[in-house]
């Protein structure tokens, strides 16, 4: 058999990582400033994350949701805490898309609506759920996607009104920073318009959190930066450091009732273990703040060049826009310089660094794409 041929891949195989590096099949070491699509959050192979997996294997991996299993209560509790959303409630599944399929789905519950609100060149998923709330040319997107979206421009409260008025709308539904759609900020003025419009016309604002979250940008939540509050906020990717794992934070005038959402790996033990770990460690060795301080330290550092058009987003969340196509630089950095980094369109190198990328690795980045850009 052989593998449905859908992602384009680099001739790269890697075999070992540690923290911020990855080693290829041949011994070549790499810097990883993509962390698999910003999932790697405490860095590759932690040994307090491999210890608390391992353990918790040699117990038990797997049974299903319908009996107690207490890692979830315990990973509750601590990311209620951590994050300082004590007062929601969690639900666990396995990934983004499907995070965001549940807080669609349990909005309309809520609201006995089925019209959605999101945003130009938003990602939500793939599934066909998901990609119904997604506005990307790059994403191919079925015919028969079962969500009824209308799309508005990002920071333009006045047409999200305009759609809110007509009084069908069950959410809205926003990333904490757009990622695959080019690192752009929705403003904090316009979260808190959002805020409030949801409010007064009975909707509910869905944090897409899945990217920008999980201590990214230099707080826990992106959208922390404008103190708002939303109905439903959806995680992933970073979560568990790359075992499987999503969920949504859901407010408190939210009523649960059984069978209204269901999965059969969400909350797993082994997932929860992961979960766990990822936690401690951001707290242990303060990476939150860290994301903060070093993507500032990139950002001060890239080289200004004719080439550069923009430098934006949050912490280790970071779009460097070019006035021309960037892949060749990309390749020039993975070959030539053995650094992996991401992209958003064609024009935009996209970095999604492990949080605990050092001041020393920023600098070899710094250096070694002011040397692309002269050269290439
Ligand atoms: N939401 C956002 C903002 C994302 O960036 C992604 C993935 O890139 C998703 C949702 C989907 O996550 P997953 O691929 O885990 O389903």
């Amino acid at each position: 058999m052989n593998l449905f041929d859908v992602y384009s891949l680099f001739d790269v195989t890697p075999v070992e990582a540690k923290g911020c590096r990855v080693w290829d099949d041949k011994g070549q070491e790499y810097l990883d400033l993509y962390g698999g699509h910003a999932v790697i959050s405490i860095g590759h192979s932690h040994p307090d994350y491999i210890k608390a997996i391992t353990s918790q294997l040699s117990k038990i991996g797997f049974y299903s949701n319908s009996v107690i299993n207490p890692l979830q209560e315990q990973l509750a509790v601590k990311l209620g805490k951590t994050c300082g959303y004590e007062d929601y409630s969690l639900f666990l599944d396995n990934s983004g898309a499907e995070s965001n399929e549940n807080a669609v789905k349990l909005a309309s519950f809520h609201t006995c609506r089925d019209r959605v609100i999101a945003f130009r060149k938003s990602f939500h998923g793939r599934t066909s759920g998901a990609v119904s709330l997604t506005d990307n040319p790059g994403i191919v997107s079925p015919f028969n996607s079962h969500h009824k979206v209308s799309f508005c421009e990002l920071n333009n409260a006045g047409q999200v009104e305009y759609e809110l008025k007509k009084g069908d709308v069950a959410a809205v539904i926003i990333e904490g920073i757009q990622g695959c759609g080019g690192i752009n900020l929705p403003s904090d003025v316009f979260l808190k318009e959002l805020e409030s419009l949801c409010h007064l016309y009975g909707a509910v604002l869905i944090l897409d959190e899945v990217q920008s979250g999980y201590g990214r940008t230099g707080k826990f939540f992106a959208h922390q930066w404008a103190g708002i509050r939303p109905g439903i906020i959806t995680l992933g990717k970073g979560i568990a450091n790359g075992f499987p794992c999503g969920g949504i934070l859901i407010a408190p005038e939210f009523k649960a009732s059984k069978g209204m959402l269901g999965t059969t790996f969400g909350g797993n033990y082994l997932a929860m273990a992961a979960a766990l770990s990822v936690l401690e460690v951001m707290e242990k060795e303060n990476l939150v703040e860290n994301a903060g301080e070093i993507g500032e330290y990139i950002k001060a550092g890239i080289p200004s060049s004719p080439r550069i058009k923009d430098v934006r987003g949050k912490g280790l969340m970071l779009g460097i826009e070019f006035n021309e196509e960037v892949a060749p630089l990309r390749k020039a950095l993975l070959f030539d310089k053995h650094i992996f980094t991401g992209v958003a369109g064609k024009n935009m190198i996209r970095l999604l660094a492990p949080l605990c990328l050092s001041k020393a690795e920023a600098d070899e980045f710094i250096k070694a794409l002011t040397e692309v850009i002269q050269d290439k």
